[in-house]
């Protein structure tokens, strides 16, 4: 016989825990259901770990919404519940004349998603905050910041425990059926398959998450909820005189990412990256043969970079519903009932600024779950 739970989360990244967090507060019978033997294994352990502004996205997008909102909301949790991070802004800059009017528009995009505190700022004022870089002008970003994604975790996972929501690690799940009022979620583990009953089921796998929602009988490519893997790559800096900059120093963004930037970690190494390459495997390996392409990259804005101090990191892999040849897509955060699934919701695609956006997230599904149940 099936066990029978209210609400289902699939996965155990920071998204799903953000969301356990904030539903176990309101409903009882919240399950999490991940495949791995601990929580946020995957892109949530896996990425810059900054706390963007939101000065990126289009108007009116979802990925703009949820890390605009997200952005106080996070700072205000890791500070209630001890999570460190550090509020150190960010720079990106210009280097040639062609940039100059990029950053413009770039600017004037980020003061219409609110972002009043953004600067545009000069040669001059960029040499007087970071010695090192050399740029043609800059935005000034004093809202972003670093966390650690870890500690982050672990207070969304103790939080959802407390507040009663049941994790079930090493339980992938296999197939969704639709039955009653609810959804049947077949679930394999090590003692082999069996299933779960749940009235809302919500699909929060990261990678995966185009896969589960096919599980559940969904035409992925007819939706659009197809995912393409695109590969970031970091560098570490051995700096041993202390890091080059005080702040985060990112480029012009490119098509499928923000550029390779330079970050600063909580415990002060410094951090260039990530890449942006499209791949078909899910392999966290980080080609050697890259570290030309990231010292000229970077070289451009600070000059003082020796080759020789980049030593190869870690990688991530986004997941991206837009393709190498297409323009930019959104989140996809959908209630499924149009398509004959009530009680499904599919989130696909949450690529950056999932993590920026993570407590917005959980409070914004949390809050479409009760108006299902109630
Ligand atoms: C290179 C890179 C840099 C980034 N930098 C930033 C940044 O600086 N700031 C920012 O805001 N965002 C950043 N992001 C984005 C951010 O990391 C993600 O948006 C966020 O981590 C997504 O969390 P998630 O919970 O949706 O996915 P994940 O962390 O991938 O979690 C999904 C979980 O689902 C589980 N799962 C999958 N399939 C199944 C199944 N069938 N059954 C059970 N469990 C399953 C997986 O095991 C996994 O644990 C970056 C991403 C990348 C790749």
């Amino acid at each position: 016989m099936a066990v029978d739970v209210s609400i289902a989360i699939i996965g155990a990244g920071v998204v799903g825990l953000a969301i356990a967090a904030e539903l176990a507060q309101q409903e009882n019978g919240v399950f999490v259901l991940e495949k791995n033997q601990t929580f946020g294994l995957e892109t949530s352990s896996r990425n810059s770990e900054v706390i963007h502004a939101g000065i990126y996205y289009p108007e009116g997008s979802l990925k703009a919404r949820f890390c605009i909102e997200g952005n106080p909301l996070l700072y205000e949790f890791c500070q209630r519940y001890g999570v460190e991070h550090r509020r150190l802004g960010k720079i990106i800059v210009a280097t040639d004349d062609s940039e100059v009017s990029q950053l413009g528009q770039l600017y004037e995009l980020g003061r219409r998603n609110g972002l009043e505190d953004l600067r545009l700022i000069s040669r001059e004022e960029v040499k007087q905050l970071e010695p090192n870089v050399e740029a043609l002008a800059a935005i000034l970003s004093p809202s972003t910041g670093i966390l650690d994604s870890h500690s982050l975790m672990r207070a969304l996972y103790g939080l959802a425990r407390e507040r009663g929501a049941d994790f079930v690690f090493q339980t992938e799940v296999v197939g969704i059926r639709k039955s009653g009022t609810g959804h049947e979620v077949e679930i394999r583990d090590r003692e082999g398959t069996s299933s779960v009953h749940a009235g809302v089921v919500i699909n929060s796998a990261g990678l995966n998450s185009d896969r589960v929602a096919a599980l559940a009988a969904i035409d992925i490519a007819q939706a659009g909820y197809r995912l393409h893997y695109c590969k970031g790559e970091y560098f570490s800096l051995g700096s041993p005189g202390g890091p080059p900059v005080s702040r985060l120093v990112y480029p012009l963004p490119e098509h499928a990412g923000k550029g390779i930037h330079v970050s600063l970690t909580l415990d002060g190494r410094v951090r260039l990256g990530p890449s942006a390459r499209y791949v078909e495997e899910n392999d966290y390996s980080v080609d050697e043969s890259q570290r030309g392409a990231f010292y000229e990259s970077v070289r451009r804005f600070l000059p003082a970079l020796r080759l020789e101090d980049l030593e190869p990191e870690m990688a991530g892999i986004r997941p991206k519903l837009q393709g190498p040849e297409d323009d930019f897509r959104d989140f996809v955060i959908a209630h499924e009932e149009a398509r004959g699934l009530p009680g499904l919701i599919n989130l696909i695609g949450i690529e950056s600024p999932g993590l920026t956006g993570s407590i917005a997230i959980g409070r914004y599904v949390a809050a479409m779950v009760r108006e299902l149940l109630h």
